[in-house]
C-alpha cells in the first residue's frame, strides 16, 4: 500500500472512530435523561430558556455545564400537542 492510501485509510478510520464516539456519547447523554454534562459527567447543567430555536419538527436548546464549562445543543423532536386552550371569543366570531 502506498502512503498516500495508508493515509487515507487512517483518516477514514479516524472519522469513523470519532462518528461511533459521538453516537456513544448521545446514548449515554440520552440514557442520563440529559442530566449529566457529556464531558465531565458532572450535574451542574444549565439551560438558557431564550435560546432554543425550532424549526418545523425539530428543536435546539443550548445547554451549558456549570462544572467544567463544556456547551452543546440538545436536539429536540416535536412528538405532539397538549394543553389547547381554545379562544371563546374567536370561536363566537366564527359561529
Ligand atoms: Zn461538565
Amino acid at each position: 500500500m502506498s502512503n498516500d492510501v495508508q493515509d487515507e485509510v487512517k483518516a477514514l478510520l479516524k472519522d469513523i472512530k470519532e462518528k461511533i464516539d459521538e453516537e456513544k456519547q448521545d446514548k449515554k447523554y440520552i440514557n442520563n435523561h440529559g442530566m449529566a454534562c457529556p464531558v465531565c459527567g458532572g450535574p451542574d447543567i444549565h439551560y438558557s430558556e431564550s435560546s432554543f430555536e425550532g424549526s418545523g419538527l425539530n428543536g435546539y436548546q443550548e445547554v451549558e455545564c456549570e462544572g467544567c464549562g463544556a456547551r452543546w445543543c440538545e436536539v429536540w423532536k416535536m412528538v405532539g400537542i397538549t394543553n389547547v386552550e381554545k379562544n371563546i371569543k374567536a370561536i363566537d366570531k366564527i359561529v
